[in-house]
């Protein structure tokens, strides 16, 4: 029997992978981060199924939980919020099960970038606007390199998504100054794909009255670049003079 990190996807139940699905149905036990996994994925789980929430616990907890189910033969599904590779914190428990030899899987869900990206009707990786994306955050209780600080980042002014940093926004602003123009289009989703997301709109100069306005302090994603005005230039793939693997140009 293994252990199964699923993507939950970012809120709405809908935005889980199929494989996630199943697995979520076959589960003797699922372990969800429950600040953050939206509780309705629980239902895809079976009837007599058991069910925690980590929210709570160490990682010692989640652990021993996991080792157990293993040992009694159990199929052990770990919900982590978006995709667990970003911020997920998986890397952890991954390297503890390995210790143990308990053999693991991954399954990669929609992280909520691209769910704020969508809720937005935007496109990361316009042709001459730019075609780089820079995830990050702001330090918190984790430190961040120094080499990696927003205000060093901004520099290449490409497209944005800043985590687990809303709760910051003046500073994160003052950083970003640094490298992007006052007017430079910024975008605060708050709970991307659930009933109750927003979407505070403004620029650099704006954008942090803007959130303290609407009272947004967690759960959100703050994207950032001229990307959000949507005026690239068409992309080649479509191009009718553009000829590639799938399709010849018309003359
Ligand atoms: N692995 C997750 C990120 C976990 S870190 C992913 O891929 O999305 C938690 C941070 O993710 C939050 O502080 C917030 O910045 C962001 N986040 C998670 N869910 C979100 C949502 N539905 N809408 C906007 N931001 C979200």
């Amino acid at each position: 029997m293994s252990v199964y990190f699923v993507g939950a996807g970012p809120g709405d139940p809908e935005l889980i992978t199929l494989k996630g699905k199943r697995l979520l149905e076959e589960a003797d036990i699922t372990i969800y981060a429950g600040s953050l996994v939206n509780p309705q994925l629980l239902q895809y789980t079976r009837k007599g199924s058991e069910i925690f929430d980590s929210a709570s616990m160490d990682l010692e907890e989640i652990i021993s939980i996991i080792e157990k189910g293993i040992n009694e033969g159990k199929k052990v599904v770990r919900l982590h919020t978006g995709d667990p590779a970003i911020y997920g914190a998986i890397q952890e428990q991954i390297n503890l099960l390995e210790q143990k030899s308990i053999s693991y899987e991954v399954i990669p869900g929609v992280s909520s970038m691209a769910a704020a990206a969508a809720a937005l009707k935007r496109e990361f990786t316009q042709p001459g606007v730019t075609q780089s994306i820079i995830i990050t955050r702001i330090e918190g209780r984790t430190p961040v390199p120094q080499k990696e600080d927003l205000s060093l980042l901004s520099r290449h002014q490409g497209s944005m998504c800043i985590f687990l940093s809303v709760q910051k926004i003046d500073e994160v602003v003052s950083r970003l100054q640094e490298g992007y123009s006052p007017e430079t289009p910024v975008a605060v989703i708050y709970k991307a794909s659930w009933p109750e997301e927003k979407i505070v709109l403004g620029n650099l100069s704006d954008i942090a009255d803007r959130v303290k306005e609407e009272e947004i302090e967690k759960t959100a994603m703050i994207l950032v670049g001229d990307f959000i005005r949507g005026s690239g230039e068409p992309s080649k793939l479509y191009d009718s003079g553009f000829t590639h693997g799938f399709r010849e140009a018309k003359q």
